[in-house]
């Protein structure tokens, strides 16, 4: 275990120099207070929760102090923004401090989020307020937990420094771990600057840090863009399985390691609804729950738009057309899981979109119908969910198939409750969860992000005494409009 001052930096990123990053000091908050930690993060970083409560610790994630083998700079990008190009964007609002190398030898990039202007802010004020810095917290740490490839969150810092939104608010930091914060957009970036060099840099840096096995293969560029589009594959199917909605897939907040990059006005889905959009700015519902995958589809193409002057425009369609079925084969086999089955057969697909289509329909709750349904043995459970839908007859049509497809499984009784809680949370991050939290917190108590943080840090157990953190939304909760502004 380490102290805060044992760190060891590496700065890899600011060594390709000033055509990708810019040297920036972060601009302190007033009044800095910790507002929530992850000891989870921290042991990333080989680091004793204990030093969660040090003055230092605040100091350090608020801008006030600086580690003397930190570099900070603010990285240059652009991106595809609701399907436009916007020609120059960057860390408007956020710094890389560096990169800690842990005691296994792993990168973890020190990003601090709302440490003031940069020459990327726009016009921007280059904060980030407490609201949604508790959103981004829960979020990148809820997704980890249910095992959902993503960023890190390794604390939120409070101050009384006021910021202006729709209305006065405090800002905030948030310190964000993740291996890389190359997005798509950086590509872009290179592309449509006409810079080959720089963009070649990029690449070489991005293949030999981040995808080392595609350097053996003899085409090592076409070997990571397929590895990039496998891992958005299997993150999308990840999202789409889980009934999470990222609500701003610009191609600036796709990573290209694959993870849920870049938290907005994301939300879990509460009931079913396919056609749910999450971010209220997205009037059009380009980002709607289903479009996930298609803008997925059409986000990975803009990446390989900006590698044609590395890799043949074949190669890179037919790494494209790889896409679909695997996305399709990765969520075929998570729902399976959720629907307790441990075979496969040809008509599984069919059996989920049937009951996804009776879900719509009934307003039924995603989450908490996938524990019910592995709460008791097949015809028992099946009576006890059948309560929440509306047409009877396609449930009971459902249901019927599901009881028999689960006859057909070898031993499917046995061990049929623990496979499935498994891998069927009972806590997500329900947005009116969210708000309680935020709500207590700008009122000066954190202690209900903190508890909702531990909660959802282990959102597969039931643990005693949290059964309020497993109920539906009240009716307040169930729609509540949650903007870009951040
Ligand atoms: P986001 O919607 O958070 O992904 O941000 C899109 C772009 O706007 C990024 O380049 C951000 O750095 C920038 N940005 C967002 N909020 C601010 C802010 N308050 N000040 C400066 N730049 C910002
Ligand atoms: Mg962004």
């Amino acid at each position: 275990m380490k102290t805060l001052d044992q760190l060891s930096f590496d700065t890899r990123f600011a060594r390709l120099g000033d055509a990708f990053s810019v040297e920036v000091l972060p601009d302190p908050i007033a009044d800095p207070r910790l507002v929530v930690a992850s000891p989870a993060a921290m042991a990333l970083l080989d680091l004793d929760p204990a030093v969660a409560e040090q003055p230092l610790f605040a100091e350090l994630f608020s801008g006030h102090k600086l580690w003397e083998g930190a570099e900070p700079r603010a990285m240059v990008y652009s991106g595809h923004q609701f399907g436009g190009y916007t020609p120059r964007l960057g860390d408007g609002r956020g710094l890389l401090l560096g990169e800690v190398v842990n005691e296994a030898g792993e990168h973890w990039d020190l990003h601090l989020k709302g440490a003031g202007q940069t020459p990327f802010s726009r016009m921007g004020d280059g904060r980030a307020v407490l609201r949604s810095s508790i959103r981004e917290f829960l979020g990148s740490e809820a997704l980890h937990a249910l095992g959902i490839p993503s960023s890190r969150a390794l604390c939120v810092i409070g101050s009384s420094t006021v910021v202006w939104r729709e209305t006065q608010e405090r800002a905030a930091m948030l310190l964000r771990l993740a291996q890389s914060h190359v997005r798509f957009g950086h590509f872009e970036y290179f592309y449509y600057t006409k810079q080959p060099e720089q963009a070649q840099q990029l690449l070489d840096f991005v293949l030999e840090q981040y995808y080392p096995e595609c350097q053996e293969e003899s085409l090592p560029y076409l070997a990571m863009f397929r590895s990039i589009v496998e891992r958005n594959a299997e993150l999308i199917a990840h999202w789409q399985a889980y009934g999470f909605c990222h609500g701003v897939m610009n191609t600036d907040n796709m990573s290209i390691l694959g993870i849920t990059f870049d938290f907005g006005p994301f939300a879990f889905l509460d009931d079913f609804d396919a056609n749910f959009v999450c971010n209220h700015s997205d009037d059009r519902g380009r980002y709607s729950y289903s479009n996930q995958v298609p803008i997925a589809h059409w986000n990975l193409s803009a990446l390989a738009q900006a590698l044609t002057p590395f890799i043949e425009v074949e190669a890179l369609q037919e790494a494209l057309s790889l896409f679909l079925p695997l996305y399709q084969a990765h969520y075929l086999d998570l729902m399976r899981r959720r629907l307790g089955l441990t075979t496969a057969e040809e008509d599984d697909m069919a059996l989920v979109e049937q009951l996804l289509h009776c879900m719509q329909r009934g307003g039924v709750d995603y989450t908490l119908f996938f524990r019910h349904l592995g709460e008791q043995p097949v015809e028992a459970a099946l009576q006890v969910v059948r309560d929440e839908f509306v047409d009877l007859a396609a449930f009971d049509q459902w249901a019927e198939a599901y009881g028999a497809r689960c006859a057909r499984e070898p031993n499917n009784a046995e061990g049929r409750r623990d496979r499935m809680h498994a891998v069927n949370p009972l806590y997500i991050l329900r947005n009116y969860l969210a708000q309680q939290a935020i709500e207590a917190a700008e009122a000066g108590d954190y202690s209900v992000v903190r508890e909702l943080h531990q909660v959802l840090s282990r959102p597969f157990e039931a643990q005693p005494g949290m059964q309020a953190y497993a109920q539906r939304p009240p009716d307040w909760g169930k729609h509540l409009e949650i903007s870009c502004s951040s």
